[in-house]
């Protein structure tokens, strides 16, 4: 007695396919025979597939409703045979790329049908490209359907003779437990379950052809160092359409900048003048140079923050802020006048709270 489909996926029969997809997409998690350790997971598996290929298709639902079972009964088979079925939209991002693709003939394959990989390139940036965004060129190898042969790699089509169209071929295994089939992709056909009896010369038969194109992409402001941006449909060819590019960026470094996520860090150095007396200091940020007020007696180490002065986030919009870090720097080299000057100042008490410490120490010894 065969299972009914709804019980199998645990469904109403009143359920949504959304319901019925999520449905599918648990117990396709749970027996997948790659990952599943469950007993009979394979056996149970191949259950849910075909369930989920019939209540999936409105039309083969509607069959089911009607005539049960008895619906996909033919060639003496009993139930569905969802081997042409394209399970790849599921599996790819249950299992990810790399898994939902090699899941040999039971899938996307089976009718020469899948969707090409993805790929990434790692494209270097200069800090103000990160900064403000930026457009590019960027040149890729990609392949788009042979409009010689419009993909299908021949001309004068005919229904496969090894697999009758199918994509499939059932062979029988023998091992000392006994004998399985299995389905594998159809060798003759690829897949395709068509045969052709000219072959296109213009792809060598493989139905794409290879490109080399400029595509223009537009760098959002904000990017930081191993950022992906995801630009579609120029991965891999693939018979149901191509694969995504994925754009690594690598952001090279900034001469004064350095950048913390949104906030940019800038050292300033000063002259004891400068840190003593207090300034009007020139400085550099993203947006041009300022005039920052340094107040006297500013020390190495103090940090001023210009509110809004970083690098915008590249998906609120809200920018960073910029911080300056003072570094005062003594001189190496006195003229004779300045000298004079310094012998002249430290006639002076030039010593502060800071020092009081260290004067009662040593005083105490
Ligand atoms: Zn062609
Ligand atoms: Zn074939």
């Amino acid at each position: 007695m065969k299972k009914d489909y709804y019980e199998i996926l645990g469904v109403s029969k009143t359920a949504t396919q959304d319901e019925i997809k999520s449905a599918f997409r648990k117990l396709a998690k749970k027996y997948h025979p790659d990952v599943s350790k469950e007993e009979n997971a394979a056996e149970k598996f191949k259950e849910c597939q075909e369930a989920y290929a019939v209540l999936s298709d409105e039309n083969k639902r509607r069959q089911y409703d009607q005539y049960g079972h008895a619906a996909f009964q033919n060639n003496g088979s009993s139930g569905y045979d969802f081997s042409g079925f394209d399970f790849s939209d599921i599996f790819s991002d249950l299992f990810g790329s790399s898994f939902g693709f090699n899941f040999g003939g039971h899938t996307n394959s089976s009718r020469g049908k899948s969707r090409g990989r993805d790929r990434i390139i790692r494209v270097d940036l200069s800090f103000e490209e990160a900064a403000f965004g930026t457009k590019k060129n960027i040149n890729v190898d990609t392949y788009e359907e042979c409009d010689s042969c419009h993909g299908k790699g021949g001309f004068d089509e005919d229904i496969c003779s090894n697999c009758h169209g199918t994509g499939t071929v059932t062979t029988e295994q023998r091992t000392l437990l006994g004998s399985f089939m299995t389905k594998t992709t159809c060798p003759k056909c690829s897949g395709k379950g068509r045969t052709y009896k000219r072959s296109c010369s213009k792809c060598s038969g493989t139905g794409k052809i290879r490109v080399n194109k400029d595509v223009e992409v537009k760098i959002p402001a904000g990017v930081d160092n191993g950022n992906q941006q995801r630009i579609a449909g120029y991965g891999e060819y693939g018979s149901a359409g191509n694969g995504d590019l994925y754009l690594e960026y690598r952001v090279r470094e900034h001469e004064l900048f350095e950048r913390d996520g949104t906030d940019i860090y800038l050292e300033v150095p000063l002259t004891v003048t400068e840190a003593v007396l207090g300034c009007k200091k020139e400085i550099p940020t993203l947006s041009g140079n300022v005039k920052l007020t340094i107040e006297s007696g500013s020390n190495t180490g103090d940090k001023l923050r210009l509110k809004g002065k970083g690098i915008e986030d590249v998906h609120s919009y809200r920018k960073g802020d910029m911080y300056v870090v003072l570094n005062v720097i003594m001189p190496d080299k006195l003229s004779r006048d300045q000298k004079k000057l310094f012998e002249e100042l430290d006639k002076t008490d030039l010593e502060t709270k800071a020092f009081k410490k260290f004067n009662d120490y040593l005083r105490k010894n």
